[in-house]
């Protein structure tokens, strides 16, 4: 078993100067879950490494997918059948490497007249898609009668509904997943900044070996140098590319993708439905905790990317999808909880919409000798990351072992199966239940942080004497301390947002919570109260804007 590896902004400045004073044999721009990957599979393979993030690790579009660890069962209409076998492969690996945090998860398919899949195509389809990613016999699809279908799921609509088909693929936090990588890449000796942004390169005769950083958090600009240099920015790809070479001409075609986050008593579905929105796209409602999300849309984007937002016709397209499928009471904006935005990074190909697009990854060498790594998916990271080395090596003069990522557990302390996870889960839930602390917040704690849950309550100090509301803000202490020692949390939506998702799937203790947690920040980090209170300020605006304050306030005033 490994040790809990520090991993904080308390001792930034020394850990800066030291990767200023280091030759790196790669660093990698992007701290989404493609340069998570990279850093991890170069570590692991002996390579000193350097990841570096100008906002939070997975602030962009690695916190804003649909969170589904799958093959993509729509991309098999589109005939991308390397695309998902790789993936669907991808899913059993990446599940057995970090079982407390990706969880298989049960999707209904219903058919519906005139919907996307008759009942032949989808049976066809699913079939090849288990055969593709070798699904275990056990989790294979189930095929249910228009009967069986209303028994599952009596929200579906009885009068268009001609049969449903069970089948199965995995669930995770995506903004967890890419932390837990990075965590696993500092553990074997990588270094990695969030809050550090790349704003030029350094070269050596034509050939690119550094980067020239600004620590948004010290307002400081130095130079990093390394031999080989990846760029994994996601959507900022081309602006890096160009950052290299001026003349770099534009790869990416931008699409947005926005979810919203009902309440579970809204929309109470009891599994996943992948479902027919009325335009001839499908789409998921996705049950998690007390919640459900819907998404996504799929719109060309070519706006601002560091300021998206959810449309009113984007949250409209989404309830619109939402109130004709399902047999529930009309759901309109008010009811929205939260949401977010996100943009895929798709490789541009002439000629198909925003929907058509590959999703399969591609690399591109610059004169310069930048490797920049574009499109693909959150479930494709690991074979990502071992293409992206494959070009290093071709770069680099270093020796290379094979990548050990196949079978490697991302926790230091990990759970031997998702069996074993559970039965965590249920032993936590039987040691606290005098604390109030419902099934679901201990599962949501223990995906969260695995095994490390359990010093997490210790740590609480939580007293059967204290009020309910003492010990909700003991644990809410804890977590947050362990977040800012052992991963890299600075500001307050590091963590309301990205280490435990609260500003989306509770978005009320996100509002509790927002002042304690910028108090203990300033406390444990030293931030000056100027500094806390625009923190704070800014923390206001986001959740003001994952909750659609805006667009609600609007659609009050046309009511009155
Ligand atoms: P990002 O996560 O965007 O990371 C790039 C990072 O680079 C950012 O954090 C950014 O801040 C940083 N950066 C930019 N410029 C600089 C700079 N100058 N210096 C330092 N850092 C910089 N895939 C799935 O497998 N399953 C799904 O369910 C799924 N659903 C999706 C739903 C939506 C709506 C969207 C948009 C995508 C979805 N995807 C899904 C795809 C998947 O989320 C993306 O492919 C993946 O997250 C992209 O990760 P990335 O690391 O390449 O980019």
């Amino acid at each position: 078993m490994s040790k809990l590896t520090r991993f904080s902004n308390k001792n930034r400045a020394a850990r800066l100067d030291r990767a200023v004073d280091t030759f790196y044999d790669l660093i990698v721009i992007g701290g989404g879950i493609t340069g998570a990957g990279i850093v991890l599979d170069a570590a692991l393979r002996g390579l000193k490494t350097l990841l570096i993030e100008k906002n939070d690790f997975a602030s962009g579009t690695s916190s804003k997918s649909t969170k589904l660890i799958h093959g993509g069962l729509r991309y098999l209409k589109q005939f991308e059948i390397g695309l998902v076998r790789e993936t669907g492969l991808e899913r059993a690996i990446a599940h057995q490497n970090a079982c407390h945090l990706v969880h298989p998860e049960k999707m209904f398919l219903p058919i519906v007249s005139k919907g996307t899949f008759s009942n032949l195509s989808a049976n066809v389809a699913i079939s090849v898609y288990d055969w593709l990613a070798s699904v275990p016999s056990i989790d294979k699809k189930q095929s249910r009668s228009k009967q069986e279908a209303m028994q599952d799921e009596p929200l579906l609509p009885e009068d268009i509904l001609q049969s449903g088909i069970v089948y199965s693929e995995y669930r995770t936090d995506d903004a967890r997943l890419t932390m837990e990588l990075i965590k696993a890449a500092v553990r074997n000796k990588a270094e990695a900044f969030n809050h550090l942004e790349v704003i030029s390169f350094l070269d050596d005769g034509g050939k690119v070996n550094g980067v020239v950083v600004k620590d948004v958090l010290g307002q400081r600009t130095q130079e990093i140098r390394g031999e080989v240099i990846v760029n994994a920015t996601g959507p900022w790809v081309d602006s890096l590319r160009q950052m290299d070479q001026a003349e770099a001409k534009s790869n990416l075609k931008l699409s947005k993708g926005v979810h919203i986050v009902l309440d579970k008593s809204k929309l109470p579905v009891k599994s996943s439905v992948y479902f027919d929105a009325f335009d001839g796209r499908m789409i998921f409602a996705i049950p998690r905790g007390k919640a459900v999300y819907v998404g996504t849309t799929d719109t060309d984007y070519s706006g601002n990317k560091e300021d998206l937002k959810c449309t009113a016709e984007d949250a409209e397209y989404l309830l619109g999808a939402v109130n004709r499928f399902f047999n529930v009471p009309p759901i309109g904006i008010l009811d929205i909880k939260s949401s977010w935005t996100g943009l895929r990074p798709l490789v541009h190909q002439a000629g198909k919409g925003p929907t058509e697009v590959s999703r399969k990854d591609e690399i591109f060498v610059s004169p310069s000798g930048l490797i920049s790594i574009a499109g693909g998916k959150l479930t494709g990271f690991r074979k990502m990351a071992e293409r992206i080395l494959t070009a290093v090596y071709e770069s680099s003069s270093k020796t290379f072992q094979p990548s050990r990522t196949k079978n490697y557990k991302l926790h230091h302390q990990p759970f031997d199966s998702y069996n074993e996870f559970t039965a965590f889960v249920n032993a936590l839930h039987n040691d606290y239940k005098t604390f109030s602390l419902s099934l679901n917040d201990l599962y949501t704690l223990a995906s969260n942080f695995g095994k490390d849950a359990s010093t997490i309550l210790v740590n609480a100090q939580m007293k059967s004497t204290n009020t309910k509301e003492e010990n909700w803000l003991g644990l809410l202490q804890s977590q947050l301390h362990y977040c800012i020692e052992y991963e890299s949390v600075y500001f307050p939506m590091d963590f309301l947002e990205r280490r435990n998702s609260w500003l989306f799937f509770d978005i009320e203790n996100a509002k509790k919570g927002l002042e304690p947690v910028s108090h203990q920040l300033a406390n444990e980090l030293d931030i000056p109260e100027g500094a806390r209170k625009s923190q704070l300020l800014k923390a206001r605006k986001t959740l003001a804007n994952c909750s659609l304050e805006q667009l609600k306030e609007s659609s009050r005033q046309t009511a009155r």
